[in-house]
């Protein structure tokens, strides 16, 4: 076969992944004549071959490509014949104002940690990168993805440092937070107005800190966590004093894999996506040796694994192997970024901060995430996922939409790609709305975006939906558990009327009720609502969902009327019998008594009615204690009714004959999930008759609920439905974004203002 030659054109995440290098040394390898060049649009290949060798060459791209690349399409066609007599990179130059993607922040690769044990500018040198790892995402102001456009651009490289960017073979060709010892960002350990700047010395330092109980503040990749032993109770309680936090789980570091075997039990799936260059936090079944207050009763604790050069090294001093790391923040608070603020905020409350002189500019929690069925499901989009793009079959440029309120992320459109921003939090605390705002702006920058429609959703008094309105461009209002479904379509590809099942807590109905136990008749552009749990009072409005008795008492109410109250049940106990009153008179009298279908709130009341959780420390606790307690043998489950909605009363009643005969909260749980999977079966297996459709997505924050998300995508897949959920963005409202954005592009497409 003659030579000819070819453009290849790549498409993806191809960016500030090391993608050059790759590919200079596979044309090396494979003897290929050509060059390859970034450019604006994606990386270009020029080569002159044989057809098959272009196939192979091809072929090793696909299968080779750098762990933290993505490769979206490979384009190659035939240009004018050239004869080239190397290989070679050449100099990018700026095609458009199209954008370049932006990695997200990769976790310290192999090599690096080799170099910091050989190459002497960089012994144990703790911002040691490359072009395969190390920060972006966080670190970036602007595009294109110069050195000048991050917060390196103080540091001014040294010879050696300036040698290894410049040489097309060096691994740290154009790595752009390339740095040493002698050139790079540095720590500091700042204890009792004491200040050590010697990395050993605070390496030891911070080793006997952790080592004798005390708590110490530690700046990460994208803001600051606090630290301590995890298996120190004392140490750990009195941290989350500090952290005024009763409830909730702690994450933890483990030393290794190898460490993390020994906390929680871990199936392939589980160890993968652990020591992925990610590096997630992952949540997994937990073995009892962490001190008590790590997760608080809870079966399962959040791992992850050293990210930072500087975690690789306290742990090789350190005699634990495991360390809490949660958020450095007080309370709601975004996650602290800014060394003074750190300073200011907890120099009295912690017992050292270790801080670095290099700036954060783009806030990241620690992602989220957990195995269900054999994949990954993300619960918190933060830290090595953003910004990198999901992308969508319809075009979603100048699509800005705004999210939701409590646990929000936004959502920009470029051509075919959704940006979603990293986890922001909830909008009613003002820091957050402030980190929201300047996370916009943030992103409008970087991606040179400018909006030209807005999407929001239709909750008057959402924070995020009134910003989407200051914008003064269109807006496109989404109901909430549309743009949940909708959100599962987007990232399945989908645009095609399915079954939807929204279960989640909170959500703006269009009859003014709160919706979350929904089931529609759900495509891109609208929806038909089709059944849903029946409405109960809500009684109190929001106190209700910090309070879940209120909601027991609700469905006993709808279920008995008040004669529940002489079954004596033992929640009931700790209420006072005034303020029971008090909630039973604004029952009856429909004061301050949304009326509600959510999920969310009958998981409430169940989990109160048990005696698990009668006033929530924090957000869904009540859920998650009763899906903790779910005693997994167990088949059996309850009766519901269904006419025009589902009703609980048959369940509520027989739920409480199974508490007076003794029987356990366990098994008592465990029915209750059952019966939520079994009689959304039936009605999904009515809709299907119904409409002949048979794809059925799962979307809503009860589907963080792993046992009922594992045991009702099961049974679908049992009764012969094909199932979508959601992988790539939370269920959550974390994922909610995506879903206005396909939502809002569909509308567009067709025209419609729904
Ligand atoms: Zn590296
Ligand atoms: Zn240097
Ligand atoms: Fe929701």
């Amino acid at each position: 076969m003659n030579p000819a030659t070819y453009d290849i054109h790549i498409r993806g995440l191809v960016q500030g992944v090391g993608f050059r290098p790759f590919i200079y040394r596979l044309a090396k390898e494979m003897r290929m004549k050509g060059w390859v060049e970034n450019r604006n649009d994606g990386v270009w290949i020029r080569v002159t071959c044989t057809g098959s060798a272009l196939n192979d060459f091809i072929n090793c791209i696909r299968k080779e490509a750098p762990e933290a690349s993505e490769i979206f399409s490979i384009e190659f066609k035939e240009v004018s014949p050239e004869v080239i007599d190397d290989f070679r990179i050449i100099k990018s130059r700026n095609i458009s104002d199209d954008i370049t993607e932006i990695s997200p922040d990769i976790a310290v690769c192999n090599d690096c940690l080799e170099d910091m044990k050989h190459q002497p500018h960089r012994m144990d040198y703790p911002f040691i990168n490359c072009t395969n790892c190390g920060p972006r995402f966080t670190i970036i102001r602007d595009l294109p993805y110069d050195r000048e456009k991050t917060s390196m651009e103080p540091f001014v490289m040294c010879d050696e440092c300036h040698t290894e960017y410049s040489s097309v073979l060096d691994r740290r060709f154009h790595a752009q937070p390339v740095a040493c010892n002698n050139c790079g960002p540095s720590y500091e350990l700042l204890e009792d107005g004491k200040s050590i700047h010697d990395l050993q010395q605070i390496l030891v330092r911070i080793c006997f800190l952790l080592e004798n109980g005390r708590i110490v503040t530690i700046k990460g990749m994208g803001g600051f966590f606090i630290a301590c032993d995890a298996t120190n109770q004392q140490t750990v309680s009195r941290l989350r004093a500090l952290k005024k936090r009763e409830g909730k789980p702690f994450a933890v570091m483990c030393a290794s894999l190898e460490a993390a075997r020994e906390y929680a039990h871990l199936d392939t799936e589980e160890e993968k996506l652990l020591s992925s260059w990610r590096r997630p936090i992952v949540l997994l079944r937990e073995r009892a040796k962490l001190a008590p207050d790590v997760s608080v009763g809870f079966d399962t604790v959040g791992i992850m694994l050293p990210y930072m050069p500087f975690h690789y090294l306290l742990f090789e001093r350190l005699k634990l192997n495991v360390i809490v790391l949660t958020s450095g923040n007080l309370s709601d608070e975004p996650i602290l970024i800014d060394n003074n603020r750190t300073i200011e905020q907890l120099s009295h409350s912690t017992d050292a901060i270790l801080i670095y002189n290099r700036e954060i500019y783009n806030r990241t929690d620690d992602s989220v995430t957990m195995v269900v069925n054999g994949a990954e499901r993300l619960i918190r989009r933060s830290r090595g996922y953003v910004p990198a793009p999901v992308r969508l079959s319809l075009p979603v440029d100048g699509i800005f939409a705004s999210g939701a309120e409590l646990v929000n992320c936004f959502c920009i459109g470029k051509d075919h790609q959704a940006y979603l921003s990293q986890h922001i939090g909830d909008l009613k605390n003002m820091e957050t709305y402030s980190f929201y705002r300047e996370s916009a702006e943030h992103f409008s920058r970087m991606f040179r975006f400018t909006p030209d429609v807005a999407a929001a959703d239709l909750h008057p008094d959402y924070l995020s939906s009134r910003f989407a309105h200051e914008l003064g461009i269109p807006v496109t209002g989404i109901q909430h558990h549309h743009a949940h479904i909708a959100s599962c379509l987007a990232e399945h590809g989908l645009d095609e009327p399915v079954i939807g099942v929204a279960f989640d807590g909170v959500g703006y109905g269009d009859d003014g009720h709160i919706w979350g136990g929904e089931f529609l008749i759900c495509g891109l552009d609208n929806y038909q609502r089709y059944t849903h749990f029946d409405y109960v009072p809500m009684p109190g409005g929001d106190r209700a969902t910090e309070e879940p008795w209120r909601m027991a008492v609700s469905y006993l109410y709808c279920t008995f009327g008040r004669t529940f109250m002489e079954l004596d049940l033992p929640f009931l106990r700790h209420i006072p019998s005034e303020i029971l009153d008090l909630v039973l008179a604004a029952i009856e009298k429909r004061i301050n008594c949304p009326l509600t279908s959510s999920a969310g709130r009958l998981f409430d009341a169940v989990s109160a009615l048990t005696g698990l959780c009668t006033v929530a420390g924090f957000h869904a606790e009540a859920p998650m204690r009763l899906e903790a307690a779910t005693d997994g043998q167990i088949k059996e489950y309850y009766e519901v009714v269904m006419d025009q909605t589902i009703h609980f009363e048959s369940m509520i009643e027989a739920m409480v004959k199974d508490m007076v005969k003794g029987i356990s909260s366990s098994v008592i749980s465990a029915k209750f999930h059952n019966t939520v999977v079994e009689s959304s079966l039936q009605v999904v297996t009515r809709m299907r008759s119904d409409s002949a459709i048979h794809k059925v997505a799962l979307s809503g924050g009860s589907f963080q609920n792993r046992f009922l998300l594992s045991r009702l995508e099961n049974r679908l897949h049992q009764n012969g439905f094909e199932v979508y959920s959601n992988r790539r963005v939370p269920a959550n409202d974390g994922g909610i974004a995506l879903g206005q954005l396909a939502v809002a592009a569909k509308r567009r497409m067709i025209g419609s203002n729904v």
